[in-house]
C-alpha cells in the first residue's frame, strides 16, 4: 500500500463542505487529478515503483495546496482531489506547477492530468463538484500536450447529448431503423468501379441522416455496436442475394468490423453462417478491420482472420498508417488489401510534404509486400494525380463518388461500362525501381529506421527456389556484387551461397516462418564477382500467399 499522507475522500468532503459554508465571497475551485495510464505504469515498473509514484504525487499536491491555503484528499487508486481558493492567477500557477512536475518527476507518458471545476454554486454536493472536475480530466486523458483543463458547461451538454444518442440509438437498433449507404471504390486508370464499402446510416426522424462518426463511438462504449454491426452485415448479404435474384451481377462489398465485435462473438463464424444463409460466394463480402484493432492482437481476432481466409473472404486493413508498428504488424498478419486515408494529411503547406512522405512510405511498403492499396478520401483532381504518381491504383473518395443510397448504386451496377470486374489486385512491378531505395525523400523517418542497412525482399517459391524481388544499394556493397539488374542473379540466390551453407540458409527461412516476431538469423558464405565473404543474415516472414512466401532480409558482414 502506498503511504499517502492525505485525508480520505470522506474526510475531504466534510472539510470542503465546512470551508464552502463559510466562504462568503471567496471563490473556490474543486480539482481532480489522476495519472495517465497508471495501471500500465504498475505493470511496467512494478507495484513498488507505482506506490512511490503515488506518494510522490501526494507530496507534491500537499505542498501545492498548503501554499494555496486549500485542502487535499486521496480518493483511492491514482485519484486525488483538492479544494483551493480560486483566481485567474491560480490557474497560471497550476499550469506552471504542472509543467515543472511533468518535466522533472514523472516518467514520460505517465504524467498527471488535472481537471478544475470553478465552483458556481457552493451549495452543490461536493461529490457533484468532483464529478464535474473529473469530466474535465476525461477530456485531456492521454493527451501529451495538455495537462490541465477547466470544466465548462458545454462538457455536461456534450455528455447529455451522447447520453441521448445512446438511448435513442439503442431504441433505433431495436426498431431496425438503421440502413447503409454504399461508396464505390474505383480504379483510377479507367475511373471504373471495382467494388464498394457499406457505411451505416441512421435516418433520424428529427435530425435527418446521421453519420456514424457521432454514434459509433457511443455504441462502442456500451457494446451495442455489436448488434448494429450484425444488422449491417446481414443487410449487405441479404442485398447481395437480392441482386443475384434480380439478375444483377454484384461486385464485392466491404463491411466494417468494430474492435468490440471481437470481444463479444466469433466474428468469422458469424460471416460464414451469413453467406450460407443467403447462399452467396465469400468473395462478394470483404471485411475491414482498422489498424488500431489489429494492434490489440486479440486471440479472437487472430483466429477470425485465419478463418476468414480459409473461407475465402478478403481481409482489409482500414486506416492503415495512422497507428504504430505497422511493419511489425504486417509481418505477423496476412492482409489482402490496405486502406489508407488521405484526410489524415493536412492540406496546409507546412505539413503537406510530411503527409505525402507518409503516404509514399505506405505505398512503398505495400509494394514491397505485394499488397494492393485503396486510398480513401481523395476529393480533388490534384490528389488523384498525386496518388497516381505514387503508384496508387485504387481510390475511394468524393472525387469519384460520395456514399449513396442502395438504389442509386444499383443503377451503376447495371451499366457494365462503368465497372471493372477484374477487382482489386496487386500488379507486380516488372521494372526494378532501384531509385526508390536511393531517394530519401520517399521515406518517413520511421521507415528509414526500419530499413537501415543492406536489405532485400526475397521470395521463396513453391518449388523451393529463392528469388530476390528487391534490394537496395547497400545490398550490393555488403554482398560484394556489382551486378545491377541481372535477371539471373535475382533468380537463383543459391548460386551465390557456398554449397555447404545452402542447407543452413534454408533453416534460417524455416526459423523465420516459426518466429514471425524475432525472425530467423545465421551466417553464410557468399561469393560474388570472384570474392567470398561471410555474411550475417536476418530474415522475417512478411507475407505468404499461393504457396509463395515473401521475406524481408537484412545483411551485414559477419563479425
Ligand atoms: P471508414 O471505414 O474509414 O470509412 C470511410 C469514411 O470516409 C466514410 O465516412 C466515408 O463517407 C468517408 N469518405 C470517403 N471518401 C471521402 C472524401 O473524399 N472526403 C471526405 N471528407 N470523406 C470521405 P462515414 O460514412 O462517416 O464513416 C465514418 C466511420 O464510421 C468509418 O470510417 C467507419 O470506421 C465507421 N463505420 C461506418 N459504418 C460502420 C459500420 O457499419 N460498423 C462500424 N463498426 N463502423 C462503421
Ligand atoms: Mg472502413
Ligand atoms: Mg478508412
Amino acid at each position: 500500500m502506498a503511504d499517502i499522507s492525505l485525508i480520505t475522500m470522506e474526510e475531504f468532503c466534510e472539510e470542503a463542505r465546512k470551508r464552502l459554508d463559510v466562504a462568503g465571497g471567496l471563490k473556490y475551485a474543486l480539482v481532480a487529478m489522476d495519472i495517465d495510464y497508471f495501471k500500465l505504469f504498475n505493470e511496467l515498473f512494478g507495484r513498488e515503483a507505482g506506490d512511490a509514484c503515488l506518494e510522490n504525487m501526494g507530496a507534491h499536491l500537499k505542498e501545492f495546496v498548503d501554499n494555496a491555503h486549500g485542502v487535499a484528499g486521496y480518493v483511492g487508486r491514482d485519484d486525488f482531489v483538492a479544494l483551493v481558493p480560486w483566481s485567474r492567477e491560480q490557474y497560471d500557477d497550476v499550469e506552471k506547477y504542472m509543467s515543472r512536475l511533468v518535466g522533472q518527476d514523472f516518467k514520460e507518458g505517465f504524467h498527471p492530468s488535472i481537471g478544475i471545476y470553478v465552483i458556481e454554486d457552493p451549495a452543490e454536493s461536493v461529490y457533484t463538484m468532483y464529478d464535474k472536475a473529473l469530466l474535465a480530466v476525461s477530456r485531456i486523458k492521454g493527451n501529451y500536450a495538455e495537462h490541465v483543463r477547466l470544466y465548462d458547461n458545454k462538457m455536461l451538454e456534450r455528455l447529455r447529448e451522447s447520453h441521448t444518442i445512446m438511448v435513442e440509438s439503442q431504441q433505433a437498433i431495436k426498431n431496425d431503423e438503421f440502413t447503409f449507404y454504399l461508396q464505390p471504390q474505383c480504379n483510377m486508370h479507367n475511373g471504373r468501379i471495382v467494388g464498394a464499402e457499406a457505411l451505416v446510416r441512421w435516418p433520424h426522424k428529427v435530425k435527418g441522416f446521421i453519420s456514424p462518426g457521432s454514434f459509433i463511438p457511443v455504441l462502442e462504449k456500451n457494446g451495442y455496436v455489436v448488434a448494429l454491426d450484425r444488422m449491417v452485415w446481414e443487410g449487405v448479404c441479404k442485398w447481395q442475394r437480392s441482386l443475384i435474384d434480380r439478375g444483377i451481377k454484384p461486385l464485392p462489398v466491404s463491411v466494417n468490423i468494430s474492435r468490440i465485435d471481437f470481444y463479444f462473438m466469433d466474428v468469422a463464424e458469424f460471416f460464414i453462417k451469413l453467406i450460407e444463409k443467403y447462399d452467396i460466394p465469400a468473395d462478394l463480402i470483404e471485411v475491414e478491420i482498422t489498424e488500431s484493432t489489429f494492434a490489440d492482437e486479440s486471440e479472437s481476432m487472430m483466429r477470425s482472420i485465419e478463418l476468414f481466409h480459409k473461407a475465402g473472404f478478403k481481409v482489409l486493413m482500414d486506416d492503415f498508417g495512422t497507428g504504430f508498428s505497422s511493419l511489425n504488424m504486417l509481418r505477423k498478419i496476412s492482409i489482402d488489401i490496405l486502406k489508407t486515408d488521405m484526410r489524415f494529411l493536412s492540406s496546409k503547406d507546412e505539413t503537406e510534404s510530411r503527409g505525402i512522405s507518409i503516404m509514399e512510405s505506405v505505398f512503398n511498403l505495400a509494394r514491397q509486400i505485394g499488397t494492393p492499396v485503396i486510398a480513401e478520401g481523395a476529393e480533388t483532381r490534384k490528389q488523384i494525380d498525386e496518388l497516381m504518381d505514387m503508384g496508387c491504383t485504387y481510390v475511394q473518395g468524393y472525387y469519384y463518388y460520395e456514399p449513396m443510397p442502395i438504389e442509386e448504386y444499383e443503377e451503376l451496377l447495371t451499366n457494365e461500362e462503368m465497372l471493372d470486374r477484374r477487382g482489386i489486385y496487386f500488379r507486380k512491378v516488372e521494372q526494378f525501381h532501384i531509385r526508390e531505395f536511393l531517394d530519401e525523400n520517399l521515406y518517413s523517418d520511421t521507415m528509414l529506421n526500419n530499413i537501415l542497412g543492406a536489405i532485400a525482399i526475397y521470395e521463396l517459391q513453391e518449388d523451393g527456389k529463392i528469388r530476390i524481388l528487391r534490394m537496395n544499394e547497400h545490398y550490393y556493397q555488403v554482398t560484394g556484387s556489382a551486378v545491377m539488374d541481372d535477371a539471373e542473379y535475382r533468380e537463383h540466390l543459391f548460386h551465390y551461397v557456398a554449397q555447404e551453407d545452402v542447407e543452413a540458409l534454408c533453416e534460417i527461412f524455416t526459423r523465420a516462418d516459426a518466429n514471425p516476431l524475432a525472425g530467423g538469423d545465421g551466417k553464410m558464405l557468399y561469393h560474388a564477382e570472384g570474392s567470398e565473404r561471410e555474411l550475417y543474415v536476418q530474415v522475417f516472414l512478411l507475407n505468404s500467399r499461393n504457396g509463395n512466401k515473401v521475406y524481408y532480409a537484412s545483411l551485414k558482414p559477419a563479425t
